[in-house]
């Protein structure tokens, strides 16, 4: 065998050969395009599902959700026992602070009169485990929505 012959042959086996190269598209590794339009929501998109699982998260007229950096969403409610509690704030920021998934970037808060769902603790419980930039929605029963940046709430921070 010439030695021509041979480097073809070794061309025509090799994985990279032309004949073997296979562009793969998302489609064939089932996974979603980030360019597909439908798997994108737009930010007030994200913000109304935020909303959503904040009402969704409610008991007792109060409902929370945060998302954290990482785009998960937690959620929570009022929790009370004998001699204890937790805010629906308070707990949603526990979970997220509890599982690791980063800082919290996006707060919506769920309350009956629109005015029940955010504390001094709250706030504090937010300030503690934020991003740099945190944005409030409040929503009440009429589905009325306020959307304020953290520091216009909370200007001052208490710093021990
Ligand atoms: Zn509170």
């Amino acid at each position: 065998m010439s030695e021509q012959t041979q480097m073809r042959l070794g061309n025509e086996n090799s994985i990279l050969s032309r004949g073997r190269v296979r562009r793969l598209s998302p489609e064939d590794l089932e996974v979603a395009s980030p360019e597909d339009p439908t798997e994108q929501l737009t930010d007030s998109e994200r913000a109304g599902e935020l909303r959503e699982s904040a009402v969704e998260a409610a008991s007792a007229g109060i409902g929370a959700a945060v998302v954290t950096a990482d785009g998960d969403v937690y959620t929570g409610c009022p929790v009370e026992g004998k001699g204890w509690g937790v805010h629906a704030i308070e707990l949603a920021v526990s979970k997220a602070v509890s599982e690791g998934t980063g800082s919290v970037s996006e707060v919506a808060v769920f309350s009956e009169d629109g005015e029940s769902g955010l504390c001094g603790r709250c706030l504090q419980a937010i300030a503690d485990s934020r991003d740099d930039d945190v944005t409030v929605q409040i929503v009440d029963a009429e589905d009325c929505v306020e959307r304020f940046d953290f520091d216009e709430l909370y200007p001052a921070l208490w710093r021990k």
